[in-house]
């Protein structure tokens, strides 16, 4: 199965087969499930920055770190931008608050988590098991006509000397082909990407992020997709097309501090 549902003591997450084959790596496609979120933000809303109760988002956080043994969990304001927040064990920052303005995050100190907060938007997780580097990337229509992903590999090939072809990406639940309606596509997307239009008015934005992860220089095998929408599944996921005022999903990619 390529992606597969856990749940455990009250809480949901999927895995997805092509990251679990790496034992240093640690993964979860957080699904609403569980939480102390009341409506319209029940359960495990992990954003701040939609009305919730910052002392629930907070005690949401820590159940999802404790859960997941990491030391520290990033996590930044994001803006659909190219931006990148490097936390390289060469140098060591912390940080006690999210800094603003930041979609791509990147690491290769064990024990810490990144966390992209979505609804309807891709995480992206990639990782090259060659150097042990992760990255997590906020990547929503915006981030694909920017070619956010693209940016992504750049900064792992430039910084960290990470080879494309060595990459693995994984792409998170999301807003499906089936649910992605752009009335105004030919105003907001370059029409390189009409060809993505898979009936009128709507597009298959996972298949846009494997070819551009594609064009960045992954091999289509080294890519997956979660490929379970985020606003036909109300149960498990926050859609902000579907309900609006409601709360964030998380991603999380960590190394595992030993
Ligand atoms: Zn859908």
């Amino acid at each position: 199965m390529i992606c597969r549902r856990v749940q455990q003591d009250g809480l949901a997450w999927f895995r997805l087969a092509l990251l679990d084959q790496f034992p240093e790596l640690e993964h979860r496609l957080w699904t609403r499930c569980g939480g102390v979120s009341q409506p319209p933000y029940e359960g495990l809303n992990l954003s701040f920055s939609v009305g919730d109760n910052p002392k629930r988002v907070s005690r949401n956080r820590s159940l999802i770190q404790q859960a997941m043994g990491v030391t520290e969990l990033v996590s930044v304001g994001q803006i659909h931008s190219k931006n990148t927040l490097i936390l390289s064990s060469q140098n060591r920052l912390h940080y006690d608050r999210e800094i603003q303005g930041i979609d791509i995050l990147i690491t290769d100190i064990p024990g810490v988590g990144l966390l992209i907060k979505q609804a309807d938007c891709q995480a992206v997780i990639l990782y090259d098991p060659e150097t042990r580097v992760i990255a997590n990337v906020h990547c929503g229509w915006r981030g694909n006509v920017q070619n956010v992903l693209g940016q992504a590999v750049d900064q792992l090939r430039e910084v960290f000397g990470c080879r494309p072809e060595s990459l693995r990406a994984g792409i998170s639940p999301s807003l499906g082909p089936c649910c992605a309606e752009f009335t105004h596509y030919r105003e907001e997307f370059p029409e390189a990407f009409w060809t993505y239009q898979i009936k009128p008015m709507f597009f298959d934005l996972w298949r846009l992020s494997c070819d551009q992860l594609i064009a960045a220089g992954l091999r289509s095998e080294h890519i997956q997709v979660a490929a379970l929408c985020t606003r036909c599944q109300a149960g498990d996921f926050f859609s902000y097309r579907r309900d609006r005022i409601t709360g964030r999903n998380g991603t999380v990619v960590a190394l595992h501090p030993s």
